[in-house]
């Protein structure tokens, strides 16, 4: 018994017919990480990094963030870690950094758009995720010669972006870093990919499906840019429901662009720990999911109970839907 419950917690996560989906853990705070991993985490899928700008009174240098990323590496112990770069702006203000008022800030300078307006402190975030993910050893630190090393493997993403010149631009950047930097001393198992939260980028994902190598739907953002819905309006925000068969429609697509050329695309938004919706994204080709710590458990548990062919028919009803409604209806229904 104890080895089923062992088994449960940290077993890989499977369909009933074994269909492989990875759940990792959203995480607002490096301190937090080892924790994701005892409760059953394969990864960090969102690490959400404006806790570490927003806790300072500055910019935090490149040596508190190094020490900071590498914390969650070394907890996670060779397991992945998505590390989102600062997506701040609009709704999010940083207090050192003086931003004009904007009158729309959720449709103005935030996320990638923000960052790469100063590139300066973006390219710090990147050159200490490449660092603090080094090969290290057993302790954690750089291994001294002939030590076997053990990978760290990293994924950077980036928030916000609306079509590949975004991606290009950021990419530049790691591609100097990574030039500069000696190999020993930086991360070697590295991917760059995007969120999938605005539209245009689902729409666009064939485009940057040639250059990524990964995506991860943000549905929380998503949902609001596609409905038009501010995802914190008091009266409105119920109606942000991610499950409305035009979001699905999205994800799909990106699915669709992403396996094309051999991509992985995971859900870190709200929807992905939505035991309605777990089929559904299952079902739609979502290769990750990434969900809050507490609910690791909680959807592992979920993708154990249905088949792949059921969560396909799933995706295919709620596809065939008008509104969020039909689709909860009809997915609740059964
Ligand atoms: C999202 O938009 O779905 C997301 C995961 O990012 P955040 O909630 O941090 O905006
Ligand atoms: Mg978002």
């Amino acid at each position: 018994r104890a080895a089923e419950a062992w088994e449960a917690r940290f077993g890989e996560a499977r369909t009933r017919c074994g269909h492989r989906v990875e759940v990792a853990a959203n995480l607002g705070n490096t301190a937090h990480a080892a924790d994701a991993v005892a409760r059953g985490a394969e990864g960090i899928g969102l690490l959400r990094t404006e806790f570490l700008f927003m806790a300072h009174a500055h910019e935090p240098d490149l040596d508190t963030q190094v020490g900071e990323y590498r914390e969650a590496l070394d907890a996670l112990d060779g397991r992945p870690l998505v590390a989102r770069t600062l997506d701040v702006g609009g709704d999010k203000p940083l207090p050192y950094w003086p931003m004009p008022k904007e009158d729309n800030p959720f449709l103005g300078l935030r996320g990638i758009r923000l960052a790469l307006t100063r590139p300066e402190v973006l390219e710090t975030q990147l050159r200490a995720l490449l660092m603090a993910a080094a090969p290290a050893d057993e302790s954690g630190k750089a291994p001294a010669a002939g030590v076997t090393e053990k990978a760290r493997p990293l994924r950077i993403m980036l928030p916000m972006v609306k079509d590949i010149g975004e991606f290009r631009a950021a990419r530049a950047i790691v591609d100097r870093l990574l030039a500069e930097i000696p190999e020993a001393e930086r991360a070697t198992d590295l991917q760059l990919g995007v969120m999938v939260e605005v539209p245009s980028s689902a729409l666009l994902a064939a485009s940057l499906a040639d250059e990524v190598d990964f995506f991860s739907v943000g549905t929380n953002d998503l949902t609001q840019y596609t409905l038009a819905i501010d995802r914190d309006h008091p009266e409105l925000s119920a109606q942000a429901d991610g499950l409305h068969p035009a979001v699905l429609r999205l994800i799909e697509m990106t699915v669709a662009a992403a396996h094309a050329r051999g991509k992985w695309v995971g859900v870190c938004g709200e929807l992905a720990s939505d035991a309605t919706a777990v089929p559904v994204l299952v079902g739609l080709g979502v290769d990750e999911l990434s969900v809050s710590a507490r609910q690791v458990p909680l959807v592992k548990a979920r993708l154990r109970e249905f088949d792949l062919a059921e969560a396909r028919d799933q995706a295919a009803l709620a596809l065939a839907q008008a509104t969020s409604e039909a689709v909860r209806d009809a997915l609740e229904v059964r």
